[in-house]
């Protein structure tokens, strides 16, 4: 297994940079995901790594070698793409021991390795199928194998739980990840969905216009983003634009004046995560904005209710089913206060 360093990577494409100054430490056996909108320069940074593409500036070390400019076949990196790119005239065996002759592995040595990678995967039984007679999930499976039977030093995937559906995108997510563990392997997962992005890493690097933003484990983003973008694209968010008046509160342009713990001079945007408003009929805390429940959408585990303020702004507070059904009362038209503590607001610069 191996760390990876990328100094400084870039990539120009003509005149258009898809990806800019990417640094990043990526520790021995830890799980990082690349998240970002679609044309952040997710795919092409793994590309980068996987030695498809040359960076235009910037370095990539693995272990305790500069692969900058070795060719794919030499950089022990395996890959599993979003459409698993499988030999559909090969065998499930074949299609693994493919990515071994490429690596030169002995003839002698083939048969183990396949059936260990498939064992892995729980494939063994496959062994003599064709990809048409497997269905996503378990292609995407042997995709995996294939990958894995090169014993490689990183593990990269690109997306590789988009072609499946939601059930299933769970259950390979939950597999890669206890296999990625046991193995200890040191691993890269892009993809642009942010619960997955939340439930599969150790860190992630979020990445808007090919630039990071901000690198933290799923918690550290989610509970202190480091600028709007982070706080908007990771998970649900209220805003509030404004400024910060002489006595430190936080006046919003529709007239509000909030208490914000975290407030400064320089505030424009008061965000609030709508699992943090409450709503009351009789307001207590700091933050009280009245207004009348405009929507009510059931959602199963968690129901989301919009309030229509009476300045005009909506405002979405999430609540888990159980305190829900805890509010007897809970109908469009109610009037009632949206409530949030002064320490659940997160204080931003710029536009949101
Ligand atoms: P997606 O989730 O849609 O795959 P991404 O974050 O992986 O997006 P990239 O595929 O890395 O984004 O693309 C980043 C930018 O680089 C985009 O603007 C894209 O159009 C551009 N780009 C990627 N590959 C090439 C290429 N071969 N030639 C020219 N431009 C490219």
């Amino acid at each position: 297994m191996a760390k990876v360093s990328l100094d400084r990577l870039k990539k120009q494409f003509g005149s258009s940079v898809a990806v800019s100054d990417f640094s990043l430490d990526i520790e021995d056996g830890e799980l990082v995901a690349f998240l970002g909108p679609s044309g952040c320069g997710k795919t092409t940074t793994l590309r980068m790594i996987a030695g498809f593409i040359s960076p235009s500036a910037g370095s990539i070390v693995i272990g305790d070698d500069d692969v900058t400019d070795l060719p794919v076949h030499k950089r022990n990196t395996g890959m599993v793409f979003q459409r698993y790119a499988l030999f559909p005239h090969m065998t499930v065996g074949q299609n693994v021991s493919f990515g071994l002759e490429m690596h030169k592995v002995p003839a002698s040595e083939r048969d183990k390795r396949i059936g260990d990678a498939l064992a892995m995967v729980r494939m063994e039984s496959f062994k003599d199928r064709y990809p048409r007679q497997l269905s996503g999930g378990q292609q995407q499976r042997v995709a995996i194998a294939r990958a894995l039977a090169i014993q490689p030093k990183v593990f990269l995937l690109d997306e590789p739980l988009s072609n499946l559906d939601a059930k299933l995108r769970t259950e390979v997510r939950e597999e890669i990840r206890t296999l990625q563990r046991e193995l200890g392997l040191t691993t890269i997962f892009v993809t642009h969905d942010q619960e997955e992005a939340l439930a599969i890493s150790d860190r992630m690097a979020i990445m808007y216009d090919g630039k990071v933003q901000q690198v933290g484990t799923p918690e550290a983003l989610y509970e202190n983003p480091a600028n709007l973008f982070v706080a908007d694209f990771l998970g649900k968010m209220n805003f509030f634009q404004g400024k910060t008046v002489d006595d430190g509160r936080f006046v919003t342009d529709k007239g509000h004046a909030l208490t914000v713990d975290t407030a400064r001079p320089s505030t424009t945007q008061v965000g609030v995560r709508p699992e943090r408003i409450a709503l009351s009929s009789d307001p207590a805390t700091a933050n009280a904005l009245p207004g009348e429940i405009s929507n009510i959408v059931y959602l199963g585990a968690v129901i989301d209710i919009r309030i229509r303020l009476d300045t005009g702004e909506t405002v979405s507070c999430q609540m888990p089913n159980s305190a829900a059904s805890a509010q007897p009362s809970l109908a469009t038209g109610r009037r009632v206060h949206a409530c949030f503590r002064p320490d659940d607001c997160m204080a931003f610069q710029g536009e949101a």
